[in-house]
C-alpha cells in the first residue's frame, strides 16, 4: 500500500483498538461462500457510536455488497449522517474498493482509515489520500 503507514497494533489508541476489534467481528460473519475473501468493516460516526459491516455475496455476483458499504448503510439507517474512522480487516490488508471509496467520501471526504490483515499488520491511510479529486457531495441536504 503506497498511501498507507504501517503501524504497530499495540500503539493504538483505545478508541480505534475498539474499532478494529469490532471490525474483526464482523468479519467473523461475512457471507463470502463464493470468493471466500472474508471482509469486516466498522465505521465510527460522528456520534461515536459504531457500526460494523460484513461482505454478503450473492450467486448473482453482481449482487454482492462489500463490507463497507454493509456498515454504511448500517450508519446511515440508525440516522447517521457524517462519519469519523473505518476500520477494515481482510485476510491480506486489503484498502476499500473504487465503490466504497466513493460512497464513504458522501460522509467524510478525508476519512482516517484503519487497515489490517490476519496476520496482525496494521496500516493507516486516509480516505483522501486513497481517493483524490473525488466526486464532490452535493451540499443540499
Ligand atoms: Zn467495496
Amino acid at each position: 500500500m503506497t498511501t498507507a503507514r504501517q503501524v504497530d497494533r499495540e500503539i493504538l489508541d483505545a478508541q480505534w483498538q475498539e474499532l478494529l476489534a469490532a471490525a474483526s467481528a464482523a468479519r467473523e460473519r461475512a457471507y463470502a461462500p463464493y470468493s471466500r475473501f472474508s471482509v469486516g468493516a466498522a465505521v465510527r460516526a460522528a456520534s461515536g457510536e459504531i457500526y460494523t459491516g460484513a461482505n454478503v455475496e450473492n450467486a448473482s455476483s453482481g449482487m454482492t455488497v462489500c463490507a463497507e458499504r454493509v456498515a454504511v448503510w448500517n450508519a446511515v439507517s440508525h440516522g447517521e449522517r457524517s462519519l469519523a474512522a473505518l476500520a477494515l480487516v481482510t485476510e491480506t490488508g486489503a484498502t476499500p474498493c473504487g465503490a466504497c471509496r466513493q460512497v464513504l467520501v458522501e460522509f467524510e471526504a478525508d476519512l482516517p482509515i484503519l487497515v489490517a490483515d490476519t496476520a496482525g499488520h496494521t496500516w493507516f491511510t486516509s480516505l483522501a489520500a486513497l481517493l483524490p479529486d473525488a466526486f464532490p457531495r452535493v451540499n443540499y441536504r
